[in-house]
């Protein structure tokens, strides 16, 4: 049986404590997109992590962790996260690396730093490391999988041709310093020691896997709204953020998904830039940001400050539709706690009219937050484990904007920490 693990909105929903959470029972732990350009953080039993690259379910001896062929593979990060749990004192985890993982080259990075030096204020507000081009690549048929590592003549006569298009950009559009195809190769023959001792073909492996009966979790990076086809788009990021792409970036058939987890968090918050309707700007911000998540809202991966928001249900109930969600799990419900009256976010303003369906783009810069204005709760809600104990106002809000979105919220999270967690039953489901 698949379960998948992904996000409602712009990432940082808290994905990485859910499938931390979930891993306990199960065998399997998948990546199925993305790369180092976005960080889960984990608080556990061994401490307090970023990981990047690696599945949430690697703190645990019985899962194995899968890089799955959608992700974009930075093989010297992938080994410096492993160091940095190993060193930790987790034992070192199981690590399957697909074949047809395709690897982020040194100079994806170089050309993604260069692009955004040169767009300078019309960025896309990227991490920089080197996702576009990476993606870019794959699509245009010049990447590099971790299997054409194993056949060197092949993949030495592939670089000379890369670095022939690659350097004319290098020397005539950014004016830096050209690649050397030798040394490229070198690098290539790095790569491949490092990774050698992980490399499967995940997809067979996968497929005997669930014919023996296991459980496989799908780990999404980001959410919904940063997808490339069903997101703000050009403001997001290069691969599928959707479970649907669970399949594709796995290597499994689509009917194996058999719950859809999707992470919502009790208000909003984002990375990098594009249209953000319910967005809090000055004292306000400041104060939620300072007080949100596991020590402020502030990038897993880049440190940067998260721009921060009201629940947006117009952004979440189109978020829970495209992922095809079965379950919210409602997360940083605790942060609410200091606030009198709490913000919702319930309908967009477009040209004069109300709208709860989620626009395009080029209507969704426009649009403008219609706010409801529920009672808080004003007290600490961290260590309550049944929903009834909830106070009722916090109650009233989850099932507000459980009603809102449409779809069931069986988890409402309560701390960052693998036990803070409230399952319960839905009207919805
Ligand atoms: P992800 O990318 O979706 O995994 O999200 P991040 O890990 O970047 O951001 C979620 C942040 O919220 C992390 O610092 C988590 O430790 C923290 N977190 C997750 N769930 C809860 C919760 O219920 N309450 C609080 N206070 N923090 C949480």
């Amino acid at each position: 049986m698949v379960k998948a693990v992904v996000g409602a909105n712009w990432g940082d929903e808290g994905k990485g404590k859910i499938t931390d959470m979930l891993a306990e029972k199960a065998d399997i732990i998948v990546r199925f997109q993305g790369g180092a350009n976005a960080g889960h953080t984990i608080v556990n039993n061994y401490g307090k992590f970023a990981l990047h690259t690696l599945p949430s379910g690697v703190f645990y001896g019985h899962t194995t962790s899968v890089i799955g062929n959608g992700v974009a593979l930075n093989i010297p990060i992938l080994m410096d996260e492993i160091k940095s749990i190993t060193d930790r004192d987790v034992p070192m985890p199981k690590i399957l690396v697909s074949e047809r993982c395709q690897i982020v080259m040194p100079y994806h990075i170089l050309f993604d730093q260069y692009e955004e030096e040169r767009l300078g204020g019309k960025s896309f507000g990227s991490t920089k490391s080197g996702i576009a081009p990476f993606y870019s690549d794959k699509y245009a048929k010049i990447g590099f999988q971790v299997s054409e590592l194993f056949d060197e003549t092949a993949l030495k006569e592939k670089l000379v041709r890369v670095c022939e298009t690659k350097n004319v950009l290098l020397e005539h559009l950014y004016h830096k310093p050209k690649m050397n195809p030798d040394e490229l190769f070198e690098t290539m023959m790095d790569y491949r020691e490092k990774i050698t001792p992980y490399v499967c073909d995940v997809s067979a492996y996968l497929g005997q896997a669930l014919k023996d009966g296991k459980t496989v979790l799908l780990e999404g990076q980001l959410g919904t709204l940063k997808d490339p086809d069903h997101g703000i788009y050009p403001m997001v990021t290069s691969s599928s953020t959707l479970a649907a792409y669970g399949a594709i970036g796995a290597g499994i058939p689509p009917y194996e998904i058999k719950q859809i987890i999707t992470v919502c968090k009790a208000y909003s918050s984002s990375v990098g830039a594009g249209a953000f309707v319910s967005e809090l700007f000055g004292d306000e911000a400041d104060e939620l940001r300072r007080r949100g998540g596991d020590g402020g809202e502030f990038g897993a991966t880049t440190g940067r400050p998260r721009r921060v928001g009201w629940f947006d249900c117009v952004a979440s109930k189109y978020g829970c539709r495209l992922q095809g969600t079965t379950d919210v799990a409602f997360t940083v419900l605790d942060v609410l706690g200091y606030l009198d009256e709490i913000p919702v976010c319930v309908g967009y303003e477009v040209d004069g009219e109300v709208t709860t369906d989620f626009p395009v783009t080029y209507k969704l810069e426009k649009a403008k937050p219609v706010i409801k204005k529920l009672p808080g709760w004003k007290c600490q809600i961290r260590g309550i484990r049944k929903y009834e104990e909830l106070p009722e106002n916090c109650r009233n809000y989850v099932e507000f904007i459980e009603e809102q979105i449409g779809y069931p919220i069986t988890m409402v999270s309560n701390g960052p920490g693998r036990e803070d967690i409230i399952y319960r039953e839905s009207k919805l489901k």
